[in-house]
């Protein structure tokens, strides 16, 4: 179900969940600001989100809130997960959707990075 973009955060929506450990993901990488999963039901080869640790609805939400140090780890690590996967080779699209327009489906920022294969023309 589509959701709204802005808060106030519901700390059920399935990405608390996972960071709270309450429900398992495949874990790609995790650092002070991020933790990076696969997407349960992958677009492409490659489909890993990546996520604040830190409850943000929204990228408007993320970039209104959040400190300039974690605005820039969550952005550094998303780089160095998109490095470590060897999409930058190949090519990538890193795309993040926010609100009822774009199909959010849960209200926890996050960043779908998605290659490995060519892609759909976008928007994918
Ligand atoms: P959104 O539409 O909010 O941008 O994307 C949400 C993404 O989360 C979807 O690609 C969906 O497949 C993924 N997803 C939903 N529930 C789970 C889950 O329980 N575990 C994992 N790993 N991904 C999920």
């Amino acid at each position: 179900m589509a959701v709204k973009g802005t808060g106030p955060y519901n700390p059920e929506n399935i990405f608390a969940k996972i960071l709270r450990g309450d429900i398992p993901c495949k874990k790609v990488f995790e650092n002070e600001w991020v933790l990076a999963f696969q997407d349960i039901a992958p677009k492409a080869a490659v489909h890993v989100l990546i996520i604040p640790k830190k409850p943000y609805v929204s990228f408007i939400d993320f970039t209104k809130s959040a400190s300039e140090d974690e605005i820039s780890g969550v952005m550094k690590a998303a780089g160095k997960i998109a490095s470590d996967l060897g999409v930058d080779e190949t090519g990538y699209r890193v795309i993040t959707n926010a609100g009822e327009n774009s199909g959010q489906e849960v209200p926890h920022f996050h960043l779908h990075l998605l290659g490995g294969q060519p892609l759909p023309p976008f928007p994918v």
